[in-house]
């Protein structure tokens, strides 16, 4: 018997995307998930991997469509229910498919029918953000963790102008997420002109002449996430592929860690809840000392520690993500709370729901270590829980 859902607002329509997210989540997700995990990088991403029938099975459902008939907080409930249970089913795949979004959705802000047509939701994306030499200080848009006299490398990416273009040379870190598959990236970078010394953000289509790839990364958790380096070498881009010009970007980037940030406190919610019903599951049919598990005192505390947690991690993941994607005032400090928040439960969860499975636990027989391992890299992913908290921290400090 599953767990009651404690949300009791959702409505009928917003039930059933639930129902449909949720079963994509069991039936798709889960068994290829588990299956990617067991491949090395290179065959996760080779000719006919089922990675590719993931992202058409997603776009078939039509789960990451806008509806322009919805309000901005109508919008936002449908993305959070579909995040969570996409990331219960397997988080990698999950954040695959959700960060393919991202150019598309850039391209619609900028209200560019042409830039809307060139980067269309049905290609795979990135968020080609992180450089070798710029990961931490990448995430901290206002650059508040800079040591006192510290100057920053140059960046290892850069746009210069180039007529009426841009030219872009340089790389991007082995961490892009569908960094070696992606067809399109919301690239953010360094940019040069005569006057200014900056960064942008730039619309590319990876297709074009001059964009190369690193080899996919082999990493301990989130397997099925492709990443990998991007290099750039005189890559030209229109004009208008600028969507957010030098002096608008510490204002653009934060606005994109908040939606990231809230984003990741949304799948991470969804994790802590795929190890807790794992491990509930399994407590109720593994019998030691003559009774299932669950009724041993430890196990049932350990239990309801494990619920308490998913469950604050759930409200506070929901309500920052509607705050911040339906709410007037999007705010950087909330959003960091539920990403450190939510990455941290879900890996002390998934690391109490492998004591329950005991030996079993750490076989990769069962799915809970694999759980683990997606959990405990997420905080890294999208910035380390610690240099989130001095930014976030320091915000407080000058409020
Ligand atoms: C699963 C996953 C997915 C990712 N997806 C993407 C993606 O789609 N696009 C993208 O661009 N990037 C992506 N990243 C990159 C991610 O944002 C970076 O890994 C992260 O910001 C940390 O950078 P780094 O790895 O270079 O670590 P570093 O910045 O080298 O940090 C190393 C250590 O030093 C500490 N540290 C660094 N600076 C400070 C400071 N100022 N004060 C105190 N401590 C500090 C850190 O907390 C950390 O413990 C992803 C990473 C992971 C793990």
């Amino acid at each position: 018997m599953p767990v009651p859902d404690i949300r009791i607002d959702l409505s009928e329509t917003e039930r059933a995307i639930q129902k449909t997210a949720h079963r994509f989540a069991a039936e798709v997700l889960r068994p290829a998930g588990e299956a990617l995990d067991k491949l090395s990088a290179e065959e996760a991403i080779a000719e006919g991997s089922i990675l590719y029938d993931v992202h058409a099975k997603y776009r078939e459902l039509g789960l990451s469509d806008v509806d322009p008939d919805l309000t901005p907080l109508e919008t936002a409930r449908m993305s959070a229910i579909v995040s969570e249970e996409l990331s219960w089913g397997d988080v990698g795949l999950a954040i695959s498919c959700g960060v393919s979004g991202m150019a598309p959705n850039l391209a619609m802000l900028s209200g560019n029918p042409d830039l809307i047509e060139k980067f269309p939701r049905d290609r795979i994306g990135c968020w080609a953000g992180t450089e070798p030499n710029h990961g931490s200080d990448f995430v901290d848009m206002d650059e508040r963790n800079v040591a006192p006299g510290a100057t920053l490398p140059r960046p290892d990416c850069i746009a210069t102008r180039d007529g009426n273009g841009f030219r872009i040379s340089g790389q991007k870190s082995a961490w892009v997420s569908n960094g070696t598959i992606a067809e399109q990236a919301a690239l953010y970078c360094g940019y040069r002109d005569e006057e200014t010394s900056g960064f942008g953000v730039f619309l590319v289509d990876l297709t074009t002449e001059g964009v190369s790839r690193g080899k996919p990364t082999e990493k301990i958790g989130q397997r099925p996430l492709n990443q990998g380096e991007i290099f750039f070498d005189g890559v030209y881009v229109p004009a208008d592929h600028m969507v957010v010009p030098p002096e608008a970007y510490a204002e653009g980037g934060n606005a994109t860690l908040t939606m990231a940030n809230s984003s990741m406190g949304i799948s991470f919610a969804g994790v802590a809840k795929a190890a807790f019903d794992l491990a509930l599951d399994y407590s109720k049919t593994r019998i030691q000392g003559g009774i299932p598990i669950i009724q041993h005192q430890s196990v049932k505390a350990r239990i309801f520690t494990m619920y308490r947690k998913v469950e604050a991690a759930r409200a506070l993941a929901w309500n920052t993500y509607l705050a911040n994607l339906a709410g007037p005032t999007p705010d950087i400090t909330a959003a960091i709370a539920s990403k450190v928040t939510c990455t941290q439960t879900a890996f002390e969860v998934a690391s109490d729901a492998l004591q329950i499975f005991g030996g079993n636990g750490i076989s990769k027989e069962y799915p809970i270590e694999k759980i683990m391992r997606d959990a405990r890299i997420s905080m890294i992913e999208d910035g380390c829980n610690e240099t989130l908290g001095l930014i976030a921290g320091s915000r407080l400090a000058a409020e």
